[in-house]
């Protein structure tokens, strides 16, 4: 079998995966980072609107921390939250301004960085470039990454599974070591060769779970992949039953895409198909009610109209203002046929944010050795049940940064290889429509079961289903010529029947999970 080397091996060229391949290069290490997809423009971080926490004018580490720990309803790690708080303002500046050189807005004198509130916040802390901070802080970092010549970027590859003593060593006694990653197996997309790539430090940077959900404001890649990987290879997760919804993302035809919640701010009415707005009837706030009541009662309006969608309309303002402010979201919808500045724009609400993934320390150590896990795709403690806007991409900065590192120091026997049972894998050929049967189980039994409004029945009907689905699906697996479809439907499985399992053992309603009753 073809095998490959390297120091650190990093999957997913997200804000994460990138701001850990450029701490770890300083060290002069070989450096690996691959992504599945063919673009390196790829996962959630380009597509972040809103912005990035920083620090506000009249701001302290203690008034952030007070906020994040709200917004977590009392499910946050204190530790971690310290952690980002102490550390979280200084590394933007050192990475994202003075490194890559990100182009933040500035005010009149040219010098001042803009700064915003945003809902839960206290203080006027987030900074942005325009409604697209996400494609410029990763158009910078991705710019920087290409320079560094000890990192090897590798696209059109994904990977499989996790390298562990137990699974993949064929020496018998390597299961009574301590368990441990030596890499991760890989397709090779384009030739359906998989090989492995083997590593001292393995760090997964894979992104969110979004994909799992039949709404989602998450690109097609996020089938939650760095879970499922990390659960079949036995790295300990939690939290992963929090999941954040938006209330609205655009309903369309060719995909969700997310319309923020400055709309409502700036007067934008939720209304039926009738034209008649509803919020009141839910919260005093209306529109402007928290992004779960908002969320739910979207749901519930469409529910009770038996309506695919709800609409948001901001057309009472006048056209110039709309196209000023909102350019992206104007341009976006116009190319979908659908004029903002004359028409109300259809929306659902989606699954946005997963608060819960593989657990891991301050440095982003998860219980397996060797192994790292960083970004959305990690449950660090920090957003607890429910995430305070723009915070990810901070988490992702502070945590990537830390891992890059502690994986460059040469511990926890890292240098282990074991020898390694061949690959074997199946023959049949994957049928298309079997593919897109088993993603739209996945989708509306997430959805309507584990989304928005559970109930204990609801989560022991899905886990039925997932159960009697995943045990299908791996057989699949098991059975076909690999191909990446295939291996993001396994994965897709395994996520949705951890994220219903971790949501059945949790009875409490709270943050996120809302349980009827
Ligand atoms: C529409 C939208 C708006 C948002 N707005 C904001 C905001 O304003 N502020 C904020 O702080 N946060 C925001 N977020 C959240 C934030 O963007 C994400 O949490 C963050 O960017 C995640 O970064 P990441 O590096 O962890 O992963 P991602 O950026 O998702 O990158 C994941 C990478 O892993 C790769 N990958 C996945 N699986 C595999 C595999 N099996 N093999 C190989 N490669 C793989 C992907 O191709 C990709 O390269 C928003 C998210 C969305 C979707």
């Amino acid at each position: 079998m073809n095998k490959k080397h390297t120091d650190i091996l990093i999957v997913g060229v997200g804000l994460a995966g990138i701001v850990a391949a450029i701490t770890a290069a300083k060290s002069g290490k070989n450096i690996t980072i691959i992504t599945k997809t063919k673009s390196l423009v790829s996962g959630n971080t380009p597509w972040a609107q809103g912005g990035i926490v920083f620090k506000g004018l009249q701001d302290s580490p203690e008034k952030l921390k007070k906020d994040i720990m709200h917004a977590g309803a009392g499910h946050c790690w204190e530790e971690a939250v310290n952690h980002l708080c102490k550390n979280g303002a200084q590394l933007v500046q050192d990475i994202l301004i003075d490194t890559l050189g990100v182009k933040f807005d500035k005010e009149k004198d040219d010098v001042t960085l803009k700064r915003v509130s945003e809902g839960a916040h206290s203080d006027a802390r987030v900074i942005y470039n325009q409604d697209k901070t996400g494609s410029s802080i990763h158009e910078a970092a991705l710019n920087y990454l290409q320079t560094l010549e000890n990192v090897t970027i590798v696209t059109n590859h994904t990977a499989i599974d996790l390298l562990t003593f137990s699974h993949h060593s064929t020496e018998s006694t390597d299961i009574y070591k301590k368990p441990a990653c030596f890499g991760v197996m890989v397709l090779n997309n384009q030739t359906n060769q998989v090989f492995p790539m083997l590593a001292s430090k393995t760090i997964l940077a894979t992104g969110g779970l979004g994909q799992i959900f039949l709404h989602t404001t998450n690109p097609k890649e996020a089938t939650g992949d760095g879970i499922a990987m990390a659960w079949r290879a036995g790295a300990r997760c939690f939290n992963l039953h929090y999941v954040q919804f938006h209330p609205t993302a655009l309903y369309h035809p060719s995909g969700r895409f997310l319309i923020s919640e400055a709309l409502r701010g700036e007067g934008a009415k939720l209304v039926n198909a009738s034209g008649n707005e509803f919020m009141h009837s839910y919260h005093d706030m209306g529109a402007l009610a928290p992004r779960d009541v908002v969320s739910r009662a979207i749901h519930m309006e469409m529910i009770k109209d038996d309506a695919d969608c709800m609409f948001l309309d901001l057309s009472h303002k006048a056209s110039d203002w709309i196209n000023n402010r909102f350019p992206t979201i104007y341009n976006y919808c116009l190319n979908k046929g659908i004029d903002i500045t004359k028409e109300a724009i259809p929306v659902v609400p989606a699954a946005h944010y997963s608060c819960g993934g593989i657990g891991v320390n301050l440095v982003g150590k998860t219980s397996l050795k060797r192994l790292y896990a960083i970004g959305e795709i990690a449950c660090s403690g920090l957003h607890g049940a429910n995430r305070l806007a723009s915070t990810s991409l901070l988490e992702c900065v502070v945590w990537g940064y830390f891992a890059g590192q502690d994986s460059i120091e040469d511990k926890d026997d890292a240098d282990y290889f074991p020898p390694m049972h061949n690959w074997k894998q199946g023959t049949d050929t994957i049928d298309k429509a079997r593919l897109a049967q088993e993603w739209l189980s996945i989708k509306n039994t997430m959805w309507n079961l584990a989304g928005l409004m559970r109930s204990q029945d609801k989560l022991h009907s899905a886990m039925h289903i997932l159960r009697n689905l995943q045990s299908d699906v791996e057989q699949l697996y098991q059975k076909s010529q690999l191909d990446p479809n295939i291996i993001a439907l396994r994965n897709g499985a395994q996520t949705a029947l951890a994220l219903i399992a971790s949501a059945t053992e949790a009875r409490e309603s709270c943050g996120t999970h809302y349980v009827e009753g």
